[in-house]
């Protein structure tokens, strides 16, 4: 906020009598609720911990969370959706199938699972605004007609059930470090005034290698420690140390053996801004190493 807008708001507070010390945040809050309306067209950004395919036909908590969430979000004119589960190396990709296919990329699940269609449109026209959109590093096209993947599909079939919102995906380079992918993210901003929601879907902790599969099994002490440092710095919006601290623990180094789940949130945090509302949407550990910790920006 520049010198002469932090003046103009003291003075608004102070003519309500909001600004006292105790009373001044909450204020701030509430007379940016007033004077922005009507709202601006701004698409809000969402992170979500996907955790289990079986998430996607299973109703819990978190299932619960996302079919309200649907509801209540602006509906966007397409959804690009960044899945820890479309992985490249040297280089971004983003889809421009018309039709994309729903894509089963897990094996050992029940026949129930394998059945789901999510036939939503592509929208190879937002690919190209994708393009002209991302200048470092120029993305490219996908010629291998990638659709959407469970990252993808299994969250959007309780955010859009109906299917009837055009989605495509971006991939992840998987031999860059996080502070590229922030920078993806940065540039993917401009895309919000578009009307296009971004979806980032991964997992702040994903250790597949000590999974706890025991119904009710409770969360590692590390995973909760890790979850807790990541709610903290993304409350402070310290989404450097998100970028580069993630490792400095051994909370850290369990919760992110791989980068892959946890490369979608830079995304996200690129295309946040500072005056985005910041919601914890949804928070819990399930299968005991796998954060289902889900957050917006934007969300008014
Ligand atoms: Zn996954």
């Amino acid at each position: 906020m520049n010198r002469r807008k932090a003046l103009k708001k003291g003075l608004s507070l102070a003519a309500l009598g909001l600004a006292s010390a105790a009373g001044a945040k909450w204020g701030v809050s509430m007379l940016n609720g007033l004077f922005n309306a009507p709202k601006s067209d701004r698409m809000p950004v969402l992170f979500v911990g996907h955790g289990s395919p079986m998430n996607a036909i299973e109703d819990n908590a978190f299932s619960q969370t996302l079919d309200k969430l649907g509801k209540e979000l602006p509906r966007p004119t397409a959804v690009l959706a960044i899945s820890a589960h479309w992985m490249t190396t040297g280089g971004t990709l983003v889809a421009e199938a018309v039709r994309p296919q729903t894509i089963h990329d897990f094996g050992g699940f029940p026949k129930a699972l394998f059945d789901v269609q999510y036939p939503a449109p592509g929208s190879p026209e937002t690919a190209k605004l994708v393009q002209q959109s991302v200048t470092q590093p120029m993305i490219h096209g996908d010629e291998g007609e990638w659709g959407l993947d469970h990252g993808t599909w299994a969250v959007l079939k309780h955010l859009y059930p109906q299917a009837d919102v055009p989605v495509l995906q971006l991939s992840i380079d998987m031999s860059q470090p996080p502070e590229y992918h922030l920078k993806i993210g940065e540039q993917l901003a401009v895309l919000r005034d578009r009307g296009v929601l971004i979806l980032g879907s991964g997992n702040i902790v994903h250790n597949l290698r000590v999974i706890r599969f025991a119904p009710g099994a409770q969360g590692y002490e590390w995973a909760h420690e890790f979850d807790e440092w990541s709610k903290a710095r993304l409350n402070e919006r310290d989404h450097h140390a998100l970028a580069v601290d993630y490792h400095k623990t051994e909370a850290g180094r369990l919760s992110i053996p791989t980068m892959d789940h946890y490369l979608p949130l830079m995304y996200i945090l690129g295309a946040s801004n500072r005056k985005d509302d910041l919601r914890h949407e949804f928070e819990d550990i399930q299968l005991g190493s796998c954060s289902m910790r889900t957050v917006s920006f934007g969300r008014s």
